[in-house]
Parts: structure tokens; C-alpha cells; sequence
């Protein structure tokens, strides 16, 4: 993949991390039971790359596609770092340029996200 595509992405991924995290936040607080309270409260005072880990013990994934998908830019940016971004994770080829366009967190491949349905 070329520079300039990844830099595009990477800043792509990095503005939608921001507003995700927001997103969430904003979940939990209409959530808002004791275990959400108390979540919200640990979360303002941890920094914001520390949040899924501390958020995948206290609540069911599932509630949240915010979450999901939270942990899935987090992984894209995390591929990035160490240069297997754009690979699906299932087969290992390259992902199609199309299907990262519409989502550069696209984990699979146009085969292997048809073989999942
Ligand atoms: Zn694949």
C-alpha cells in the first residue's frame, strides 16, 4: 500500500477513534445503572488507550456497538504500528483496496467476510 493511501487511513482511523470513544462514553452515561456509574468515573480518570481493557472486564460487549467497535479501530491503528495493516486476519491476503475504503478497519477480506454470513 502506498504512503500516502495509509496516511489517509491513519488519520481516518485516528479522528473516528476520538469520536468513538465519545460515542461510548455517552452509552454508558444513558446506561447509567450502578456498574456504568461506577465505570464512567474509572474511565475520565484513565487515559484514553487504556479504555478497553479496563471497559472488557466490567460489561457485556454486545450492549455496545460502540464498543466493538472501539476495539475494532483500536486493532486497525494497533496494525498500522506494526505494519500488517490492510491484511485479513482470517486468510492473510491483502485486503481489497474497495472494502478499506468504506472501512479501514475492515479486518477480513471480501472471501472470508462472505464465508462468515
Ligand atoms: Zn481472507
Amino acid at each position: 500500500m502506498n504512503e500516502n493511501l495509509m496516511h489517509h487511513y491513519q488519520v481516518k482511523l485516528q479522528a473516528e477513534l476520538d469520536q468513538i470513544r465519545h460515542e461510548f462514553l455517552a452509552d454508558l452515561k444513558q446506561a447509567s445503572n450502578h456498574a456504568t456509574e461506577a465505570l464512567i468515573d474509572t474511565l475520565q480518570s484513565s487515559p484514553p488507550h487504556e479504555w478497553v481493557d479496563i471497559a472488557s472486564d466490567r460489561i457485556c460487549p454486545g450492549q455496545f456497538p460502540n464498543f466493538e467497535r472501539l476495539v475494532k479501530v483500536e486493532a486497525a491503528i494497533c496494525q498500522m504500528d506494526i505494519g500488517q495493516f490492510g491484511y485479513c486476519c482470517d486468510c492473510e491476503k491483502k485486503i481489497e483496496d474497495t472494502l478499506l475504503a468504506v472501512d479501514p478497519a475492515a479486518q477480513r477480506c471480501l472471501d472470508c467476510v462472505a464465508k462468515k454470513k
